[in-house]
């Protein structure tokens, strides 16, 4: 990439054959050969592993899929990115991808809670082991390692509590004990920071999040290095994962804005922490920003920005008055999922967190997971301000 990601984000995969600035969005199933020898030609292609340029069926692509992998690809620096409907399916993909019977997975304690299922019961029943580690300590991860790993699979920062991972001591300890290692980047996307050039295999991203940026549209993406692309590319082919051309389509408009969103939302971030840290009935904001701390630090070692999803936990005896100040957000809606334009507030119960060892929430602490959209950070804090006095 010779001009800089901002620019590659504006120009990339614009498609001359078409005349139109944007590619057009090409709905198939059958693709169609003016002879067998043709198709049989193509299909050669195809098993060559250059899939992305050649399919014969359209569970493979189309024009439109083929322009999003192409931009991803050169975002991700990767060897190849496979699209899924969406981003859990992504999840789904690498672990199932890599694991088999009698191996274990080596997994960060702070995963989002779909993928604790995958490993803790699904994968249990196919006799894979799945092995918990404490984000916050790498010696634990080191300890946790067996003959039998074969995957150690993190997730950075943790979901809704944001623990920091180190993840250039997690690469390097992978390669001398030749395990495969993967990464969930939807918090950082690739624009903040690129998983497969620090040295792991896989980079999961839920483009429903950022990279859609609208909340319209849902889809995963797994960018591979050559290693894995084989076992990826097999699963895949057996799973029947395939993107929409027109959800396909959303992902690459959302994506021409991605720096300029992203860097709103982490702007607007710094500017409400600013404002929740000397809130009294705040006792601590999980997201790396406390310049002395480790996951500050973690985060400056290996990440060119932060995004604007946060959690608070809040004191107080009474549970209604903490709903009471989500309810009496107006700027912030009340609902699932982030990355989009607009701010989100959710009340989060410790069994949304699924089970974790080394995170615990403390009697009358509360935790708030925060969205900071592309408002004015003004109206935000009013709002917040306004809201936080119905807490008791
Ligand atoms: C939302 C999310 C996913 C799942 O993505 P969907 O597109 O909602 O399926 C996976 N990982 C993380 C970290 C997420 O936040």
């Amino acid at each position: 990439m010779k001009n800089s990601l901002k620019t590659y984000l504006k120009t990339a995969g614009k498609d001359y054959t078409s005349r139109s600035v944007n590619p057009p969005v090409v709905r198939a199933s059958t693709i169609l050969f003016k002879t067998m020898q043709e198709l049989r030609a193509h299909q050669k292609k195809i098993k060559s592993g250059k899939n992305v340029e050649h399919w014969d069926y359209g569970r493979q692509g189309t024009q439109t899929t083929v322009q999003l992998q192409k931009l991803l690809k050169g975002m991700e620096e990767a060897h190849h990115v496979f699209l899924t409907p969406t981003g859990f399916a992504a999840v789904a993909l690498s672990i199932m991808s890599i694991c088999r019977p009698g191996d274990q997975i080596v997994i960060s304690d702070g995963v989002y809670r779909p993928t604790q299922k995958i490993t803790d019961d699904l994968l249990k029943e196919f006799n894979v082991e799945t092995v918990w580690y404490n984000p916050n300590s790498f010696e634990d991860l080191k300890n946790k390692i067996s003959k039998k790993t074969k995957l150690i699979y993190v997730e950075n920062p943790g979901s809704n509590t944001f623990e920091m991972n180190d993840l250039g001591k997690i690469v390097s300890l992978a390669k001398k004990k030749n395990i495969f290692t993967a990464i969930d980047n939807t918090w950082a996307t690739a624009y903040f920071f690129k998983p497969l050039k620090l040295g792991f295999d896989i980079s999961i991203t839920s483009a429903t999040k950022y990279y859609s940026g609208h909340s319209d549209v849902m889809a995963g993406t797994v960018a591979v290095n050559k290693k894995v692309f084989k076992k990826v590319w097999w699963y895949n082919h057996v799973s029947g994962y395939r993107l929409s051309s027109d959800d396909a389509y959303l992902i690459i408009r959302g994506l021409r804005t991605l720096d300029i969103r992203l860097e709103r939302h982490q702007e607007n971030t710094k500017k409400i922490i600013n404002f929740l840290k000397k809130q009294k009935k705040i006792t601590k904001i999980l997201y790396p920003y406390k310049t002395s701390s480790r996951e500050f630090k973690l985060l400056k070692k290996y990440y060119s920005g932060a995004s604007g999803l946060l959690s608070l936990i809040i004191k107080s005896k009474s549970k209604n008055s903490v709903y009471k100040f989500v309810n009496s957000l107006e700027l912030f809606g009340i609902g699932y999922s982030w990355g989009g334009f607009e701010s989100l507030a959710v009340y989060t119960d410790p069994v949304e967190l699924g089970t974790r060892r080394y995170f615990k929430i403390k009697k009358n602490e509360h935790l708030v997971r925060l969205h900071v959209g592309l408002e004015d950070p003004n109206d935000l804090i009013r709002d917040i301000k306004k809201s936080l006095k119905f807490i008791k």
